[in-house]
């Protein structure tokens, strides 16, 4: 059975959904929006010092710090990083208890495992280049759709889209008449979304086109002040003509709660308190409680921290040695 288009007529001359469901964006409104994006990006793109390099393990690098960490941290970061593994192999080689130390300051600590993980596996598994494929990509830790695709994009300038929060925000409104009237108020799923901006990535400027909608996000179409104004959509945007600039439920980040007193905040704790001791030193875990413990909040019992340790165990992030059983005599370490 055919499905009915659910635009009225005047709208559907210049509907970005097909009446088939599928996607016919890059047949009405690409071009356009192209054109108008990359000659913004010429005069208002962000100079991150990944930007333009076409070294995959400098890419892969910056990416995996921004996944869940702002620009302005990831930046001395990412020439730390550099400086003390210039390659891939170096990183690699490198005790998994060093890297852990240097990624202070960017949070999530369990992708400095993943980074380190990765990178062992693209020399094992990949002589020391990292695959330019999506499914090979796909198979590393730490490594999900949207690394995968930054990567492809920005080191090969492959025609995909990388979407993160700000591109999610900015096409959202750019499309958000259509994408309501096809797929409700809730949105689109990712698959849905990915594949809608998929299909506005210009075939030879990719890169440059991935960077240039980050950016508008970032800089112009910001969460809470948009300045409609100064954008390359203006004409096209369908949230600034409807006079109101909303998101739809389903494009709008999800919030991460509160972070003082989460199992994060004390996971970061354990391994702050790691960090600070010598390279190579362990610490009973009776004294990593006194050290991690807040004096407002002594319901964290050392029973709970046991577990937050048993979880960071898991991760890869620390090693329990001493007597497993009896939290009074173990003793926790970096992994080395
Ligand atoms: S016109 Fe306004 S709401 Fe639309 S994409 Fe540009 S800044 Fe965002």
């Amino acid at each position: 059975m055919q499905s009915q288009h659910p635009c009225n007529q005047e709208s559907r001359e210049h509907c970005t959904v097909a009446a088939d469901g599928g996607l016919h964006v890059a047949r009405i409104a690409a071009p356009r929006l192209q054109e108008a994006l990359l000659g913004w990006y010429r005069s208002h793109r962000r100079r991150l010092p990944w930007r333009g390099s076409k070294s995959a393990y400098r890419i892969f690098l910056a990416e995996m710090m921004l996944q869940q960490t702002q620009v302005e941290r990831v930046v001395p970061k990412y020439h730390a990083f550099l400086a003390h593994y210039p390659t891939i192999r170096r990183l690699a080689a490198a005790p998994l208890a060093e890297v852990i130390r240097l990624w202070a300051g960017l949070g999530y600590n369990r992708r400095a495992v993943h980074l380190h993980r990765a990178a062992q596996a693209v020399v094992r598994a990949h002589g020391g280049r990292l695959p330019m494929n999506l499914a090979a990509l796909l198979e590393l830790p730490g490594v999900g759709a949207y690394t995968a695709r930054a990567l492809l994009s920005f080191a090969d300038n492959a025609p995909v889209a990388v979407v993160d929060t700000n591109v999610r925000r900015v096409l959202g409104r750019v499309f958000q008449r259509d994408l309501a009237a096809h797929y409700g108020n809730s949105g689109p799923t990712e698959r849905q979304f990915q594949a809608l901006a998929d299909s506005l990535v210009p075939a030879d400027h990719s890169a440059r086109w991935n960077q240039a909608l980050m950016d508008l996000g970032s800089v112009t179409c910001t969460s809470r002040q948009p300045d409609c104004d100064r954008c390359p959509f203006f004409a096209w945007c369908q949230a600034r003509r409807r006079g109101e600039v909303i998101d739809l439920p389903g494009l709008r980040p999800r919030g991460q709660g509160k972070f003082a007193g989460s199992k994060r905040y004390y996971r970061g704790r354990i391994i702050a308190a790691l960090r600070e001791r010598p390279p190579g030193s362990t610490i009973p875990f009776s004294a990593l409680v006194e050290r991690v413990q807040d004096r407002e909040a002594m319901e964290m019992t050392a029973g709970w921290l046991w577990e937050l340790t048993r979880d960071l165990e898991r991760d890869g992030l620390v090693v329990i040695a001493g007597d497993r059983q009896d939290q009074a005599q173990a003793i926790i370490m970096l992994p080395t």
